[in-house]
């Protein structure tokens, strides 16, 4: 195997993936994260749901912080 390939995924696609797992508020699936309240719409229970967009995680949120300050 080699493993020469170290290919780190950009910031749209962790958003996209998360999106693929869980309900995103369309300001974070518009890369709007400040924006964002926290707060999603579960399409599929058709209830209230929190937006699963990494970004609201404290550890991403400090990496997003970094990437906008740079
Ligand atoms: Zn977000
Ligand atoms: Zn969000």
């Amino acid at each position: 195997m080699s493993a020469s390939t170290s290919s780190t995924p950009i910031w749209d696609d962790v958003v996209a993936e998360r999106a693929a797992r869980g309900p995103l508020n369309p300001d974070c699936a518009q890369g709007k994260h400040k924006a964002c309240a926290g707060d999603a719409w579960d399409l599929e229970t058709d209830e209230p749901a929190r937006c699963a967009c990494p970004c609201h995680a404290d550890d991403q949120a400090a990496a997003i912080a970094e990437e906008e300050a740079a």
